[in-house]
């Protein structure tokens, strides 16, 4: 049975009072679902990590950054490492959200050793995946993701797979309010689960938690969270109002 999840992307927004803010908001309402048992978690930029850990601290939500760099450590401008996230409170990394691959220009290469270096520093990679909408148009969407994902996960062993979650956000959902319907992302979900079990193997990939992202709203979740292999949501600006974002995670139980 895997826990559902519910991840919130803040992106470039907020300040450091609002940040808090918002942490505390979350922090306070989301007690209750989960008890209920899902797992939840914000994202806020980098500078704002530490305020918001402790903002959360002792609460059930957990804090996730935005990105990271695989390097330990070095003349590496403007980068931020495994050990500096984890030493400010992440327990959580998105790697290769489109926002870095397609405005920022990171290449699946560069996501894997981001997503190989989160694992071997202890922290738990969110690997995202999605197709543009032109290549949904060309039906290459199971091209682009499979692409994504074993790039994404190369050469990782069957039991580092354990700390990761895959998302599933298809671009041309990503903050435009298009939304896919739930029969569209439960398509692409098995196919992952299923290309995750050519992969690794078939228990490896019922354990695997895949996540939906793309125009999440509280009108919307639970209909997703409905689809058998949707284990959870990442959600971008529903995320960034506490009463949404708790009425999501509250969808998701
Ligand atoms: C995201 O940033 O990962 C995202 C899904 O954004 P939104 O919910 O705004 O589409």
């Amino acid at each position: 049975m895997r826990k559902p999840f519910v991840a919130g992307n803040w992106k470039m927004n907020t300040v450091a009072q609002s940040a808090v803010a918002l942490a505390k908001a979350v922090a306070a309402e989301a007690a209750a679902p989960a008890e209920h048992g899902v797992d939840v978690a914000v994202c806020p930029p980098f500078v704002y990590l530490q305020a918001v850990a402790a903002a959360v601290d002792g609460s059930a939500v957990a804090v996730g950054a935005q990105d990271v760099y695989f390097e330990q450590q070095g003349a590496f401008t403007g980068e931020v490492s495994v050990s500096m996230l984890k030493d400010v409170g992440c327990t959580y990394v998105l790697c290769g959200h489109s926002e870095r691959r397609h405005v920022i220009g990171e290449a699946d290469e560069l996501v894997n050793k981001k997503v190989a270096a989160a694992v071997a520093g202890g922290l738990k990679p969110i690997l995202c995946v999605g197709e543009l909408k032109s290549e949904r148009q060309d039906s290459q969407t199971e091209q682009v993701v499979s692409r994504h994902l074993k790039k994404g996960l190369a050469g990782l062993a069957t039991e580092q797979l354990a700390s990761v979650t895959i998302a599933y956000e298809p671009v041309w959902a990503i903050g435009t309010g298009l939304t896919a319907t739930p029969q569209q992302a439960q398509q692409v979900h098995a196919f992952i689960r299923n290309l995750l079990a050519d992969l690794y193997d078939a228990a490896t990939a019922e354990r695997m938690r895949i996540l939906y992202g793309g125009s999440v709203k509280p009108d919307n979740a639970a209909e997703l969270m409905a689809e058998p292999d949707l284990d959870g949501l990442l959600v971008g600006g529903a995320s960034l109002k506490a009463d949404s974002f708790v009425q999501i995670i509250r969808a998701a139980i």
